[in-house]
């Protein structure tokens, strides 16, 4: 359980706060892209947002839909 919080526990790229930031889920809604999903974190502390770098397909599930 200690791994996972680790591998959550991330640094901001704008303020470099180190921390859980929110997780977010988006999708883009045109484009090339269109209807791709892609994951984002959200610092708690500048609210900075930043897409998840190790968003590759593989990685992407949860499995939940
Ligand atoms: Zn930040």
């Amino acid at each position: 359980m200690g791994r996972l919080l680790e591998k959550l526990n991330v640094k901001c790229r704008s303020c470099g706060n180190k921390h859980i930031p929110y997780r977010i889920t988006g999708k883009y809604l045109n484009g090339g892209d269109k209807g791709k999903r892609i994951h984002m974190w959200q610092c708690r502390e500048c609210r900075h947002i930043w897409v998840d770098s190790s968003d590759k397909n593989s990685s992407l599930g949860t499995g939940r839909t």
